[in-house]
Formats: structure tokens, sequence, C-alpha cells
């Protein structure tokens, strides 16, 4: 059985029901990618590597990682700290607007808790797959210790997997997420980035320069995102550009990177050719953003890609 690792934070969303109430669910770009993944492909063992709390919002978090199917030997329990939140407010216009209590969060301590027997376990798997989110939120002075995590992983023959996923607010500058940056490309198997993930970093603004730019990083699989434009894929020395059909009936477009990289991941390790991953990644992230939220309605969603 294949499987894969998402490693990152997860966070309590809430949002206005109405005027006196309020709706709360769990989202975070590695939950919903492992959500989706797991959706798609059953067989793939999706593991969940975050840290958590000891209250009951965690609790509520790791019940819902279970009732997704996701594999959670790898949620940690932090002994004081709780998971970050988020609250989504939608103007008179529909234009959304966050709000982010998570600069305390128990996901900023995930690293101290892979230990050398954590890392042999970790070691056993197919693919590790960690975001720019995941890196930003990290404690600054863990990232040391996560690289040598990363470097022993791939040296075990674990694929590792990256996506730029820049979220300015996240970083204290433009240099140290180009530092960081760099490290991970060089250490990357696959990576997926958006155009638009680049283009504040690295003044890139098409997929060609964005293949371009990762170059002399040499990674084996790279996969560019351009909204709804085509995905252009470099696999080895085969560069193919691939056909998007747009959603003309666009809800909400929270996490359409987020589904399409689960479900890519998922049909690579399911053995299918990088052209069908696309193909299915693209139809899953169609799906989502025709729903409101980061994570569409399980029966909405399956009947969707069982359509496709
Ligand atoms: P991110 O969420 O990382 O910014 P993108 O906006 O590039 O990602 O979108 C990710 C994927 O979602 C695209 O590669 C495409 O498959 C799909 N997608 C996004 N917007 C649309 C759209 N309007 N119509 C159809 N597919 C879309």
């Amino acid at each position: 059985m294949k499987n894969i690792y998402f490693f990152g934070e997860c966070m309590v969303e809430l949002r206005a029901k109405n005027d006196d109430m309020l709706h709360q669910s769990f989202a975070g770009d590695i939950y919903n990618s492992a959500v989706y993944l797991k959706r798609c492909f059953n067989e793939v063992t999706t593991s969940v590597v975050t840290a958590i709390g000891k209250d009951s919002l965690s609790a509520q978090m790791l019940a819902r990682f279970e009732s997704e199917q996701l594999d959670t030997q790898y949620v940690f329990a932090h002994d004081e700290k709780v998971p970050g939140m988020y609250y989504i407010e939608t103007d008179e216009h529909g234009e959304r607007s966050f709000t982010y209590w998570r600069s305390d969060a128990a996901a900023k301590k995930v690293v101290s808790f892979l230990t050398p027997s954590v890392l042999d376990s970790l070691s056993k798997g197919d693919m590790f797959f960690f975001s720019g989110i995941s890196l930003a939120i990290i404690d600054n002075d863990s990232r040391e210790q996560f690289w040598q995590a990363i470097k022993q992983l791939k040296d075990a023959g674990v694929k590792i997997v990256f996506d730029p996923n820049y979220r300015a607010r996240l970083w204290q500058s433009v240099e140290q997420t180009k530092a960081q940056y760099d490290i991970a490309f060089s250490l990357s198997d696959v990576t997926l980035p958006g155009v638009e993930d680049l283009t504040t970093l690295y003044d890139i603004h098409s997929v060609e320069a964005v293949v371009e730019y990762l170059k002399p990083y040499n990674i084996q699989e790279i996969i560019v995102k351009n909204g709804p434009e085509s995905v252009i894929t470099k696999e080895g020395e085969e560069l193919q550009s691939h056909t998007i059909i747009p959603v003309t009936n666009v809800v909400d477009t929270t996490s359409a990177g987020d589904a399409f990289n689960g479900v890519y991941l998922g049909a690579r390790l399911a053995g299918r050719s990088v052209s069908d991953a696309v193909q299915m990644a693209a139809k899953a992230a169609g799906t989502v953003i025709q729903q409101p939220g980061a994570i569409a309605p399980k029966d909405v969603f399956c009947q969707a890609m069982a359509n496709a």
C-alpha cells in the first residue's frame, strides 16, 4: 500500500452563519489536500503530520481527521498550545476577508515532535509533502532541524514534494522566504508551484518562466498551475501543456490549488501518468471552486469525480 505524509497546519475555521451564529469547521492547505486525495484514492494511506493541543477543539479536529479516513499516528498533542484559528467575513459585495489567530498555534511546534524514532518510521513512506505555509509557520529556530529531517527522509528514498504556496504576511521578509525556498527547491523531487506564488518573489509572470527559473534545481517532476489557464508539466526532460476547461460558475476559489495537489499526488501514487493525474486534479479543483469553503461536501465531490 502506498502512503503519503502531509506536513503542516490545520486550523479551526469560523464564519458567520447569520447575525448571531458562527459556523465552525476545520481547514488548512495540507489538510485540504489530504482530504481530497483520500476521497479519490482510498487505497493510499494518507497521514497528517502536525501538532494540535489537548483541548476540546483539538479533540474535535482529530475526530474530523479520522472521519475523513486520514491516518493520525503523526498528529502530536502539545501540552500547552492550542490550534490556530481564523474567521472569514464576507462584505456586501461578496469580498471575503480573513482574521487569523495563529501566531502561537500548536502546529508551530510540530518539528519538536520529529524525534529519531518518528523519523525512522516516516522514512518508510513514499512521499512527504510540505508547503510554503508549512515552512512559514514552523518556529524560526526549528528550521535547521526541519531541513535535517527532510534530508534524512530523502536519503531514505521518500519523495519530497513542495508547493511554494506563498503567503507574504507569514514571513518576516522576502529575503528570508527566498532563502528557505531555495533550500526547499534544492531538496524537492516534485514541486507544484502556482505562477502567482512566484510573481512577487521572483518577478515571474508565466508558466514558461517558472519552468526556466526551476531548471538549475534539477527537480524530477514540475507541475505549474495557473488558475483557469493551462497547466504545464515537466517530467524529466519532457514538457507538456495541459488544457484546463474553465469553470464559469465559480463560487469560492479557496483550496483550488490544495485539491489539485492532493488529487494529483494521489493519482501519481496510484500509478497514473502525469497527464491523467493533471486531468483528475483539474477536475477536482474545478469541482471544489463551485462550492463554498475549503472542503466541498463529500457526496457532491465524489459524485462529480465519478461522473468525470
Ligand atoms: P492556487 O489555489 O494555488 O492559487 P490556482 O488558482 O492556480 O491555484 O488553481 C489551481 C487549479 O485549480 C488550476 O490548476 C486549475 O486546475 C483549477 N482552477 C482554478 N481556477 C479555475 C477556473 N476558473 N476554472 C477551472 N479550473 C480552475
